[in-house]
């Protein structure tokens, strides 16, 4: 089914999520899994002499492997950790100053739309919000103030894919201009931003990148020595730090990032292909399928794709709700990457900012559907789907 994607160039991403970052050798009693290192303050040789720690703000141990093993998976020189993934963005968002302009997609995260358009408009830094899936109006967008351009690929919960090389190519013509993906939706195992020229790759880690569902976190991963220190001040600075005890989970999710993924991709291409089959459904949004307008230029700048998948029931929001309210294991929530498969209603959850007038334009309709789809037993997940479908039948 998937057998047409590039073939992968780093099969030692497996083996580098699971040993970089820590040497048992190093460890006082050479624990073969890493220790949690919980102490905030860290015994001095002397003024100024220590093991590369002092403070817990300023980095401890677990965050340290976290972040080399992070960095490794970006074939990146340097990752840093932040307490969420909108920390993280924060932080880049302090890399500006009043005046500077941005230009982002117009169905980001909800979360990173509010912070561009109430925090830094507040702060005199202004976004345009275009659609990247016509470069046009990425170059239209540019002036002599930009410093950022902020895109995910794919987007939320469209799943339109932006051809990165290309938006990176455009914005380094121009002084200044850093590129930033948020990478959240398809990991560095999928997609790695950085290798397309992107300046910045960015992470909500509370997503696949855990895949745990219990922690939230984020990070960004960059190779340019002056970015990375400016961004190590913020982290440090603005106090925008993750837990150790947080920090060790995360590092011990990676250690099975792969596998998951393989699993939500088989999972959720089957869903799709199901879903393109049925009925009461009017269509499939899955970047993963030939049926997807950029299914071309995904198997360009991917090794594959995540369990990310919307979809358009036939009907409105009677139906949608009966939908969601007949699920028995998919769980009804706003949260994706997760072991338990979810689902949920964009239009109602996640983007009530938009007036039903903008939902509209951008196709974000009542009876869309998101799914992010998990590690449950492929045919449990689409029978459990299909018994949904039936209560539509029953209650109409
Ligand atoms: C969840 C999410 C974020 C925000 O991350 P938090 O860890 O919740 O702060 C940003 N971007 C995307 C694509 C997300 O899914």
């Amino acid at each position: 089914m998937y057998e047409d994607y590039l073939e992968r160039d780093d099969f030692g991403f497996v083996t580098r999520a699971i040993n970089e970052g820590y040497n048992p050798d190093d460890d006082a009693y050479n624990a073969i899994v890493p220790p949690i290192s919980l102490s905030t303050s860290f015994q001095q040789q002397g003024p100024s002499q220590n093991k590369g720690f002092l403070y817990g703000r300023f980095g401890n141990p677990s965050r340290q492997m976290l972040e080399q093993c992070l960095s490794s998976l970006d074939n990146a020189k340097y990752a840093l950790c932040f307490s969420s993934g909108l920390g993280a963005t924060s932080a880049v968002l302090n890399l500006l100053s009043p005046g500077d302009h941005i230009v982002a997609g117009d169905d980001l995260y909800g979360g990173s739309h509010r912070l561009l358009s109430k925090v830094a408009g507040r702060l005199n830094i202004q976004t345009n919000f275009v659609d990247f899936s016509d470069l046009s109006n990425v170059e239209q967008a540019i002036t002599k103030e930009t410093k950022l351009i902020w895109l995910e690929s794919p987007t939320n919960p469209l799943l339109k894919i932006t051809d990165i090389a290309k938006v990176s190519e455009i914005a380094h013509q121009h002084e200044n201009v850093i590129v930033a993906v948020d990478n959240t939706f398809l990991t560095p195992y999928f997609q790695k931003p950085l290798s397309l020229g992107a300046d910045i790759v960015m992470y909500s880690l509370t997503k696949y990148m855990n895949g745990h569902g219990d922690v939230v976190m984020g990070s960004v991963a960059v190779n340019d020595l002056h970015l990375y220190e400016k961004l190590k001040f913020l982290q440090n600075i603005m106090g925008i730090v993750p837990s150790p005890f947080d920090c060790y989970l995360v590092n011990r999710s990676l250690k099975t990032l792969a596998l998951r993924m393989e699993q939500h991709m088989k999972s959720s291409m089957a869903v799709g292909l199901y879903l393109e089959s049925h009925p009461q459904v009017d269509k499939v949004l899955h970047p993963g399928l030939p049926s997807h307008p950029q299914h071309t230029l995904l198997k360009k700048q991917c090794y594959g794709y995540s369990g990310m998948i919307s979809f358009y029931i036939k009907g409105g929001l009677h139906e949608t709700k009966i939908f969601l309210a007949s699920l028995k294991i998919i769980r009804h929530g706003g949260s994706l990457g997760n072991y338990t498969s979810q689902a949920m209603i964009p239009a109602l959850m996640t983007h009530t900012a938009l007036t039903p007038e903008e939902r509209t334009r951008l196709g974000i309709t009542d009876n869309l559907i998101r799914m992010s789809v998990g590690l449950e037993a492929k045919n449990d997940i689409i029978a459990d789907i299909s018994q949904a479908f039936q209560a539509i039948r029953e209650q109409n």
